[in-house]
């Protein structure tokens, strides 16, 4: 006895077929959705509405890992500094810059930028 999941993972041509054929606007009892596994990445075809794995078994947890890790990364992963260029590493997942000075200098200049240009205008006229 074979779950639904398992007997789409053995009918993909079937489902396949049934995607295609709605696509060209034909008759078909079956809605098939087409989507990448987020396991191994291949196409799958599925009616199943919330399936996010070509079968859940073979890459479900693995691919859950796999998101898990490349999310890990992405944090970790060194940002460069927009106020002094240098490359560093967030603690926070929205983190500009390196360092609170660098931050408050961020800061700063943008209030200046804007007040300079006022004193520019009043200085020439
Ligand atoms: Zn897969
Ligand atoms: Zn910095």
């Amino acid at each position: 006895m074979i779950n639904h999941s398992e007997w789409e993972y053995e009918n993909q041509d079937y489902l396949k077929e049934h995607y295609e054929k709605r696509l060209m606007g034909k008759d078909t009892h079956l809605f098939v959705r087409k989507f990448h596994c987020k396991g191994c990445g291949r196409v799958f075809y599925t009616t199943i509405g919330t399936k996010k794995y070509c079968l859940y078994s073979l890459c479900g947890n693995h691919g859950y890992q796999k998101e898990l890790k490349w999310r890990r990364e992405q944090e970790r992963k060194d940002r460069i500094c927009q106020t002094c260029g240098n490359p560093f590493t967030p603690k926070r997942s929205d983190a500009k810059f390196c360092c609170n000075a660098c931050r408050q200098k961020a800061y700063r200049e943008s209030v200046t930028d804007t007040a300079s240009g006022h004193a520019d205008h009043l200085q020439q006229s």
